[in-house]
């Protein structure tokens, strides 16, 4: 039988497929996307802390970098994450 799925469950589905194409893209071209925004967060890829990579998923929202104008890079909490 075939079950037709609530618009919901299809929205979270799309919304994960989203950003498991977000983490393989940060990887694949990574010399080539820094400055994009993280579809989680809406920090750049390079700010994220430990590996520059956007967040994987909605629930776990990763700290970023922040760099004063010395160029000393720091680990600040993500304002994102509840
Ligand atoms: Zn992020």
């Amino acid at each position: 039988m075939y079950i037709v799925e609530k618009n919901t469950d299809i929205d979270k589905k799309g919304r994960e497929l989203a950003l498991n194409l977000q983490s393989l893209m940060a990887i694949v071209e990574y010399d080539y996307n820094r400055h994009e925004p993280c579809l989680v967060c809406g920090a750049k890829f390079f700010k994220h802390y430990p590996d520059g990579l956007p967040c994987e998923s909605d629930t776990d929202i990763k700290d970023l970098y922040s760099k004063d104008r010395w160029g000393n890079k720091k680990i600040l909490k993500n304002s994102k994450k509840s």
